[in-house]
Parts: C-alpha cells; sequence; structure tokens
C-alpha cells in the first residue's frame, strides 16, 4: 500500500512538545499526526498520515449505534535518539484476534507495523526519553457504514494516534491499591467478547469501577460469572506470589483478555505460571501468608502492585505488609530495563524504527 503524507509544515509543529510531560497524567497528550486508513468493497484503502484532527462520520455511522469498535495499547520508547516499539506484532496479532470476535475485518500484521513505523518516523520529537516515560500507541477500528440494521458493517475506518506519557505513576513506583473483590458485576462472560479489547466491554465495566470507588477502593478484582475463580483486576490481567517465589497468572479463557505484558512475564520468568485459581482458596492464602505479593499486569502502568483485597462483606485481606515486596518490584525493573534497551530483551522485542 502507499502511503501519502499530509504533514503540518515545520513551522506549525510543536516544537516545544514535551515540556513538562513529566508531570503529564498519562494519555492526556497528543502529538501532531495520527495514521488512517478506510475499508470498503472488501479492501483496505487510501492510508495516511494527517495532522491529528475530527473524524467526519455519518449520524448513522454503525459504531455510534452498535458498537463495533476494538483498541489495542502498545508503547514506544527513546533513547540515543533512536525510536523503539516494544511487541508492537502481538498487539496488531490481537487486533485482529478483537476484529474476528467482533465480525470485523482483519488488518495485515504487516500494513499495521509499517504504518505505525511511519508514523513514529514522522513523529520522532514526540517521544520522550526521560526514565518511565513513553510514547502511548493507541490504534483502534471502528464502523462507518451509515446503516440501521443489526448487521456486520460494510466500512471501517483504522487509526492509530499516539500520546507522548510521563511516568505512569506520578510519585515513582511506590503506591500499591486496593481491590473490590464482588460478587455484584462481571466483566465478561462464557460465550461473550471478554476476550477481544472491545470498547464496549470498557462501557460496560464503568459502572463496576464506580461502586468500587464508592466502597474506597482503587479497582474491581473481577470473578468468573460461577463466583469461583479469580479472573482479571480492572483493565489488567491478574498476577500473585507464592512463598517460594513462583508468580501465577489465571489461566487464559475466553473470558479473559490475553495480556501481552502476562505473556512476556511467561516467557521471561521459569518460575511463571498459568492456573485457573480460586478465589476462597486464595484468599485464604493470602491470608495464611502462601501468597506474598501480588498485583496487576497491563501495558500502561506495566505493574500495579495490590496491597489489600476487600470482599462485599467489608472483610479485608492484606498482602503482605501490604506494601509493594521484592519480587514485584524486581520483576518491574527487569521489564522496564528491557523496554528501556538498558538489558537485552529476547530477539524481535524491541525493534527500531527506520528512517524512510
Ligand atoms: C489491555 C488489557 C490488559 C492488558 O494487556 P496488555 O497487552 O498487557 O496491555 C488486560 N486486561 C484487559 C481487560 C485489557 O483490556
Amino acid at each position: 500500500m502507499d502511503f501519502k503524507l499530509d504533514l503540518l509544515p515545520e513551522e506549525k509543529r510543536n516544537h516545544e512538545c514535551l515540556s513538562g510531560v513529566e508531570t503529564l497524567s498519562f494519555g492526556q497528550m497528543r502529538s501532531d499526526h495520527m495514521f488512517v486508513v478506510d475499508y470498503e468493497d472488501g479492501e483496505w484503502k487510501d492510508g495516511r498520515i494527517v495532522p491529528y484532527q475530527d473524524f467526519s462520520i455519518a449520524p448513522g455511522a454503525m459504531v455510534l449505534h452498535y458498537g463495533q469498535a476494538i483498541f489495542e495499547g502498545a508503547k514506544a520508547f527513546q533513547r540515543d535518539g533512536e525510536i523503539f516499539t516494544w511487541r508492537f506484532d502481538k498487539n496488531a496479532e490481537r487486533l485482529n484476534e478483537s476484529a474476528r470476535i467482533l465480525c470485523m475485518p482483519e488488518i495485515p500484521v504487516d500494513l499495521q507495523v509499517e504504518a505505525l513505523n511511519r508514523l513514529l518516523d514522522v513523529e520522532r520529537n514526540w517521544c520522550p526519553g526521560m526514565d518511565e516515560a513513553s510514547l502511548y500507541i493507541r490504534p483502534f477500528m471502528f464502523a462507518t457504514q451509515d446503516s440501521l440494521g443489526v448487521h456486520p458493517s460494510a466500512k471501517y475506518t483504522y487509526c492509530i494516534m499516539l500520546s507522548p506519557s510521563g511516568p505512569y505513576y506520578a510519585g515513582g513506583f511506590s503506591n500499591t491499591v486496593t481491590l473490590l473483590v464482588t460478587e455484584k458485576f462481571h466483566r465478561a462472560t462464557p460465550g461473550g467478547t471478554g476476550a477481544a479489547k472491545a470498547c464496549g466491554n470498557y462501557a460496560a465495566s464503568l459502572r463496576a469501577q464506580e461502586f468500587a470507588k464508592s466502597k474506597g477502593c482503587g479497582q474491581v478484582l473481577y470473578l468468573d460469572t460461577t463466583n469461583t475463580f479469580l479472573e482479571e483486576v480492572g483493565a489488567m490481567n491478574h498476577f500473585h506470589i507464592m512463598k517460594d517465589g513462583s508468580i501465577v497468572i489465571p489461566e487464559f479463557t475466553d473470558t479473559i483478555l490475553k495480556s501481552i505484558t502476562s505473556q512476556s512475564i511467561l516467557e521471561l520468568f521459569p518460575n511463571a505460571r498459568q492456573e485457573r485459581i480460586k478465589i476462597s482458596e486464595f484468599l485464604k492464602q493470602v491470608e495464611s501468608g502462601e501468597i506474598i505479593e501480588a498485583g496487576g499486569f497491563g501495558t500502561a502502568a506495566v505493574i500495579t502492585p495490590v496491597g489489600k483485597y476487600v470482599t462485599d462483606d467489608g472483610k479485608e485481606y492484606v498482602v503482605g505488609n501490604g506494601e509493594i515486596g521484592e519480587h514485584t518490584r524486581a520483576i518491574y525493573e527487569k521489564y522496564v530495563s528491557m523496554q528501556r534497551g538498558e538489558t537485552e530483551a529476547p530477539e524481535g522485542w524491541l525493534v527500531q524504527v527506520p528512517r524512510y
């Protein structure tokens, strides 16, 4: 595919762009340009890099009515003036898995990767280089056919936008969250869309999230629909660490999103494994000290450590001493030092963006 470039003139680009990024909360800032490509008549057409701007879509665009929309989240890092992406091919593959679940067209992985590389090449100035900062990458696809019948749309738009972001944790990697273990809300059902990064899943999770906040908790620990097994933490995979240092992540089912962070940890740490985890046993083991640390895995924060679990009846289970444990800290350090290129990552994980 040809990539058309419609770039801002040099003087209109924001050259002071990254001043203050260290204090910006995650995902707030935008870069100058975005990538857009449209799907019509069975093919992807008109790939283009254009200034970040509003879309024009019909009021009858199917995304606004029936919610055919999916997204991804990835990161790029700057080191010595070069830009590197982290496992973006995995994100591109997962977008296609989400597309299949939502009856949307796949978009070739090569096309997604080249589009991102060309966009990043244009936006080099927007990739922060300071420790803990990154250029957050948000690819997404939505249905644009003007139709009120309930069926898969015939037209779509795929876009990649970029958000220069400061450290996810304003105060450094230092806080733990409290999770509400609730039987009142569920994120995903068997046979549903939980294994897709489908926008509607996040709309559906807001009520539970607000409920958790009203109980003084930062996030929800989601259980399966039988309230037997532990599934996810908000929009992250869950993990815990046993007394022997082993890392345990819930087995991937069709109600759990396959986190690329989790998959990477499973590849990097020989003592990491996946299991179906009974919530009753989990809480008992937190109480007995068999489980010493816990948290969530996801691209945005990498790791969100959990200090405490609170159940619907108000019972509290503190993990370890309620603070970030040494294993959690070591996993975090190892992971981010690979992303920053300070220690060597497995072949093909950290990929340099070419100069076109
Ligand atoms: C995005 C997401 C994750 C984390 O996946 P990563 O690939 O590690 O960013 C986990 N759970 C849900 C529900 C998600 O949406």
